[in-house]
């Protein structure tokens, strides 16, 4: 396994030829600055980048601005500023990571912004206030939210349907050590029923409905979120909760989530 940069990748000093401070590590393509080629921008760049060596003042920011939109969950704002987003995206994309923006994490797919994962987890959670216990993701992607999940639930049973993405997941969560994630390569669609029942389910693709595997295998008093496609043709956040009567629904704000497939690949 490759050793992970720093944050962002530590760069050489701005104008040294000769990488003395730091050297370039695990950047896609050799800088200009290794090849000793300084464009007059770059060196601007440089200094800025190379100034930040720690991400969690960045973090820490990210959390605030997430409070002042109204996020709440002390759990789930602790989460956020304890999981290193920039592990999870490429190296060239690592100075983003802490804006609320998605970001491409390749096969065509992306990582949700930090506002709208926080949001997510809020609503599966509402009314707990410590550890919810087994819950199921559908959608690994890069691992990310699965890392960040691993704080404020007892186990985390995460699905992805490519082979590649659940790949890089395995990779990006290794160092990190969580015993209590555990990553799944099968069609989410038909759910987990072995980690299951699931006091939560959370999935980061939208499709048309949501699935009858993941009503059966929630927990009474459980909490399913998901973005699902509205009878008006747009996607939105539906939230349902199992009662011993039967289900809740709620549709709530307007998202754009990839879509839900079923099949693996
Ligand atoms: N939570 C992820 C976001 C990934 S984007 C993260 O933090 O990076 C949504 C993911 O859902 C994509 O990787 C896509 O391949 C996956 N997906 C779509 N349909 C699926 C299905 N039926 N089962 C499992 N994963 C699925």
């Amino acid at each position: 396994m490759s050793q992970r940069p720093g944050f962002p990748a530590k760069l050489p000093a701005a104008g040294g030829t000769r990488a003395t401070r730091s050297p370039v590590v695990g950047l896609a393509k050799p800088s200009h600055a290794a090849h000793g080629l300084q464009p007059a921008r770059s060196l601007e760049v440089t200094s800025v980048v190379a100034s930040v060596t720690d991400s969690g003042p960045l973090r820490a920011r990210m959390v605030s601005k997430l409070a002042a939109q109204g996020l709440h969950d002390p759990m789930v704002l602790q989460a956020m500023g304890a999981v290193e987003r920039h592990r999870f995206v490429e190296t060239a994309l690592a100075v983003q990571a802490y804006e609320d923006t998605s970001l491409p994490i390749g096969l065509g797919q992306t990582i949700s912004k930090p506002n709208v994962v926080a949001r997510m987890i809020e609503l599966m959670r509402e009314g707990v206030s410590g550890k919810l216990g087994r819950i199921l993701e559908i959608g690994t992607g890069c691992g990310y939210q699965a890392a960040v999940l691993s704080h404020v639930a007892t186990e985390v049973y995460s699905m992805e349907r490519l082979r590649g993405l659940h790949e890089k997941a395995r990779e990006n969560l290794r160092p990190l050590r969580l015993h209590n994630v555990h990553l799944i390569f099968g069609d989410g669609m038909l759910g987990y029923p072995a980690g299951g029942l699931y006091a939560g389910i959370i999935s980061a693709a939208g499709g048309d409905d949501v699935p009858q595997a993941w009503l059966d295998q929630l927990a009474v008093g459980g909490r399913l979120v998901a973005p699902t496609t509205t009878p008006a043709g747009h996607q939105a956040l539906v939230v349902m909760r199992k009662t011993a009567m039967g289900f809740e629904r709620q549709v709530l704000e307007a998202v754009h989530f990839v879509p839900l497939k079923s099949g693996i690949a």
